[in-house]
């Protein structure tokens, strides 16, 4: 007998494909179509996986006992309660399976999470309304794609409560477990490792058994079991993505777009004919997905978040895009960054590499240039914090350089002294076109001369930097606010004039 093709999940185009059809760099492409978080969490590094690493030859035959013991105890039960397994989808396929060959499904809310019909239609099973009467009860609590927090009903058959967006919600219904229910959690969303592909079944020993008989041996890598566990040792915190959310539905109600309450780390919001919509925020590089009856928006981070709603405003209301905040994107052997720069910002900065003292610095110099930058990255610290510290200055150097174009219309020059108690800075800055630095700090705290190097090779300016004191710490931060406070003069628009006889820099 020849299997036929079933219906089967359909991903959305890959952000290259979609930037291609749209005639944009993939890097100007936002996802608001994943639901998921906006940056890596920080504890996704190298050293991670190094111990993965140097037993990726082996078979885990403990089954991670490590890492399902770390989540037993984060949910305070047994770890013979816990099965992972590939994502929480490797669960609903199963389940489906288990509970409803042949059989009936019913989801809560109605209008729920795809894959539960995906997985039906995988078991041979239909679809009813009945939640009293099914086999096999999906409960998507909160929902996707609506946000909302259904109630959890009793049912006849076996009781599924998917709490994939638990976290954001903060309620869960772990206390169903005793009575029989599975839940089902994820660490792709609050997490923010769903290429890591680990989910986890939480139910009573006997229905852990069930399942766990059911799985193939080993279906998590060792690589993302150790991203896992390490991601659990960091508590979640959930506060400002709240907060994102709910200044991001208040922003869209403006707008005259009025998202329903949620739950979750997404919005819909009702409308007729999403599809246009949708349509018509690509050209923006803005990524958003239509449903029946609304349009599903990740929330991201406020930059990206500003992004959307500058998109939407161009959409709306015809409002021109303000020069748009440049992502970019530095992979080497040793880090990765990413960077997102408003050149002519409001000196909202993140930066975020594991090197906290010039992490501060370049926060610094961001802030005092008037920029707005998030600039995150997973460097290689374990070997000191050189070869961090210069890819990320590096890396801003690079993004600057292309934020600044062709150069037109700025002063181009500017010039700052900083005082920081004992210590005094004076910096003079020339968005040239050429990379000259000439730096002298004493004492230097240990790379801050190296880091303006890196920076000025990058950005192709000329940098005088002159700082003195007695303590090498103010000595640093006075002379990273003098160079931000002198970027800000050179960056004042002045004209429309390339600043050079030769005209052009
Ligand atoms: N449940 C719900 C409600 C979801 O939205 C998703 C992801 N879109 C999943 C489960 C699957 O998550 P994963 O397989 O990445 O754990």
């Amino acid at each position: 007998m020849k299997p036929e093709v079933l219906e089967a999940y359909q991903w959305p185009p890959s952000t290259e494909v979609i930037a291609q059809r749209v005639g944009l760099d993939p890097r100007s492409i936002v996802r608001f179509d994943g639901n998921v978080a906006a940056t890596p969490p920080a504890s996704a590094r190298p050293a991670a996986l190094a111990r993965a690493l140097a037993d990726v030859n082996e078979y885990d035959r403990g089954r991670y006992q490590e890492l399902r013991e770390a989540i037993a105890r984060h949910h305070d039960l047994n770890v013979d309660h816990v099965a992972l397994g590939a994502g929480s989808d490797e669960f609903i396929v199963l389940l489906a399976r288990v509970f409803a060959e042949g059989g009936t499904i019913a989801t809560v809310p109605t209008f729920s999470y795809s894959m539960y019909r995906y997985a039906a239609i995988m078991a041979g099973a239909t679809i009813v309304d009945d939640v009293h009467t099914a086999d096999l009860v999906f409960v998507c609590r909160p929902n996707n794609p609506t946000g909302e927090l259904p109630d959890v009903p009793d049912v006849a058959g076996q009781l599924v409560i998917d709490e994939a967006y638990a976290q954001y919600a903060g309620v869960d219904a772990l206390d169903r477990i005793d009575s029989g229910a599975i839940v089902l959690r994820t660490f792709s969303k609050a997490f923010g490792l769903a290429g890591a592909r680990v989910g986890y079944a939480l139910a009573n020993a006997e229905l852990t058994s069930v399942i766990t008989s059911r799985q193939a041996p080993l279906s998590v890598s060792s690589l993302s079991a150790a991203l896992a566990l390490t991601a659990l040792s960091t508590p979640i915190d959930v506060t400002s993505a709240l907060a994102e959310r709910d200044r991001l539905a208040r922003e869209l109600t403006q707008l005259g777009l009025n998202p329903l309450r949620s739950y979750t780390n997404f919005l819909f919001i009702p409308m007729d004919e999403p599809e246009k919509l949708v349509d018509q925020l690509l050209p923006y590089g803005a990524v958003t997905r239509a449903y029946p009856g609304g349009l599903r928006v990740s929330v991201r981070d406020e930059l990206d978040n500003n992004f959307l709603l500058d998109a939407l405003r161009g959409v709306l209301f015809d409002t021109p895009m303000p020069e748009s905040a440049l992502r970019y994107e530095r992979n080497t052997a040793e880090t990765l960054l990413r960077v997102r720069l408003r050149v002519l910002g409001e000196g909202r900065v993140f930066v975020s590499t594991g090197a906290g003292f010039y992490d501060h610095m370049l926060q610094q110099l961001a802030f005092h240039a008037g920029m707005d930058l998030r600039l995150e990255g997973v460097g290689d610290l374990e070997t000191g914090d050189h070869h961090t510290v210069e890819d990320m200055m590096r890396t801003f150097g690079e993004a600057f350089d292309q934020a600044l174009g062709d150069r037109k219309g700025l002063a181009r020059y500017g010039e700052a002294r900083v005082p920081m108690d004992e210590a005094l800075a004076h910096a003079v800055v020339d968005l040239s076109g050429r990379a000259t630095a000439s730096v002298l700090v004493t004492p230097d705290e240990g790379m801050v001369a190296h880091a303006f190097e890196s920076l000025v090779q990058t950005a192709r300016i000329t940098l005088h930097v002159t700082a003195t004191g007695e303590n090498a710490h103010h000595v640093a931060e006075a002379a990273f606010k003098a160079v931000g406070r002198a970027i800000a003069q050179a960056l004042v628009k002045d004209g429309s004039l390339v600043r050079s006889t030769k005209g052009s820099l």
